[in-house]
């Protein structure tokens, strides 16, 4: 009897895109199939992103975005592998992780992105960011700092310092951000600071086009701004960071600088090093450009998806953005190219079209651009709510965010941090 050869297929990431195309190619392949497929990631959980600015302010707890990977593949044939990814060779067909190294016969290189810098290094060193569960923590953490050194400081420059509280950044996260923090800040002072006077906290976002949301229409970026100074927020338009020294935020022209304890970088992102390193064509953020099958061009058995590619639309040429929506949408696609290469059929074209943009902006409150109709305040807010719960993985995480959604609208979000958040030391203020 003639041996089938087994083929490798290895996935790199465990975000939107290469968990989904893991998911789809199992149920794709036939049970016998001589397949073996191994996903990679550096975390032992899958997490969904479009809730992280809700597990920052505590209206919902950080697990609940948080799925095991183990859990989601246990009826399947994947494999999963906890390591980071060093390295990829495309001509040995081998990726390097930390301990060892995998051959394979086909790739799917998922690794998202990483926060995008601009060479600022005194904002890469300081800046928090807000990628990770943890950063979420980390971000309740410093602002419950900073309000514990403001009740401690006499000093009104230095107090002024610590309750300005600045996002850099006017697309999706940076409008999420700023509005759920801002939210926070004064629920923080109301439930447990009232000796800090509420006007000496200051929110403020930081855009460098003249508009926020720049990806939306300009009657939606304008309510949207509308909204944020409504609630309190400032916001600088045509303003752009150069440098963030003890003192100041400075920034380029003339607009004058002002102290600052917190910055939160929201400005964009760009392609992990691993991924900016391969040999082959790349756009200026180090995305690998891919055709419309979502395959490196010279190297076929490689996928890139997500936001670690640069994918176009087939007839329109646009450039998709580096989205959830749109990593899911190419996971089946890609696994459905899989199953067609294993099998020798034609592989299928990714020509999803962009159902638009849906952003939460604080309390009741949201913009969205669904297929190209405006919607704003709760309608939008809804919808947001609606779409990434039906979004989320599993009806046991559904259920449970569902649930802390109606207590945080029924009682104050929790505040409390559930890990050691130590008070830090810089110069002579203790934070
Ligand atoms: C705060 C925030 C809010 C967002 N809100 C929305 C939203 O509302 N709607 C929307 O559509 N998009 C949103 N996005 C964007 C969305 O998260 C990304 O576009 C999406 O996650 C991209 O999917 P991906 O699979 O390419 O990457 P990711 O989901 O980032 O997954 C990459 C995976 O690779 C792993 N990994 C990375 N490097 C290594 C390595 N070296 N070794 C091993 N594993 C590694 C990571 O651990 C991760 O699991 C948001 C992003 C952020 C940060």
């Amino acid at each position: 009897m003639e041996e089938r050869s087994v083929q490798k297929v290895l996935i790199l990431g465990a975000g939107f895109a290469g968990l989904y195309t893991a998911l789809h190619l199992d149920r794709l392949l036939e049970k016998d199939a001589p397949v073996e497929i191994t996903l990679v990631d550096q975390n032992h959980f899958h997490l969904f992103t479009p809730l992280l600015h809700e597990a920052a302010s505590g209206v919902i707890h950080p697990g609940l975005i948080m799925t095991p990977i183990r859990r989601l593949l246990r009826k399947t044939r994947v494999q999963f592998l906890r390591a980071r990814v060093e390295a990829v060779d495309l001509s040995a067909r081998q990726v390097t992780l930390c301990c060892l190294a995998l051959p394979y016969d086909i790739l799917v290189i998922a690794l998202g992105s990483v926060t995008h810098f601009y060479n600022l290094d005194s904002i890469r060193s300081r800046a928090l960011e807000i990628k990770s569960a943890s950063d979420a923590e980390r971000l309740r953490c410093h602002v419950i700092n900073r309000f514990e050194a403001a009740t401690r400081e006499r000093n009104p420059t230095r107090r002024r310092r610590l309750l300005t509280f600045t996002v850099v950044g006017g697309g999706c996260t940076g409008v999420e951000t700023v509005t759920e923090l801002h939210e926070f800040l004064h629920h923080l002072q109301a439930e447990q600071y009232p000796m800090i006077p509420r006007e000496e906290i200051r929110t403020v976002l930081v855009e460098r086009q003249d508009r926020v949301l720049p990806q939306m229409d300009r009657t939606l970026s304008r309510m949207a701004l509308q909204r944020m100074r409504k609630m309190g927020i400032e916001v600088l338009l045509n303003t752009t960071v150069r440098d963030w020294t003890e003192e100041s935020l400075i920034f380029a022209g003339e607009h004058p600088p002002f102290p600052t304890d917190t910055v939160i970088w929201a400005a964009g992102v760009r392609a992990p090093p691993v991924v900016a390193a391969l040999p082959v064509e790349k756009d200026s953020l180090g995305r690998a450009v891919v055709d419309a099958y979502l395959r490196i061009p010279r190297f076929p058995n490689v996928y890139v998806l997500g936001d670690a590619a640069h994918t176009r639309h087939p007839q329109t040429g646009e450039v998709y953005p580096p989205t959830a929506q749109v990593a899911y949408r190419q996971a089946p696609v890609a696994a459905a190219n899989i199953a067609a290469d294993i099998r020798g059929d034609s592989p299928r074209v990714f020509d999803f079209t962009y159902i638009g943009d849906l952003v939460s902006m604080g309390r009741l409150s949201g913009v969205a651009d669904p297929f190209g109709h405006r919607l704003r305040g709760f309608p939008a807010w809804t919808m947001w709510k609606f779409y990434y719960l039906l979004r989320l993985v599993g009806w046991q995480n559904r259920l449970r965010v569902a649930l802390n959604w109606l207590l945080a609208l029924l009682f104050p979000a929790q505040s409390a941090i559930s890990y050691e958040c130590s008070p830090e030391c810089a110069g002579e203020l203790c934070l």
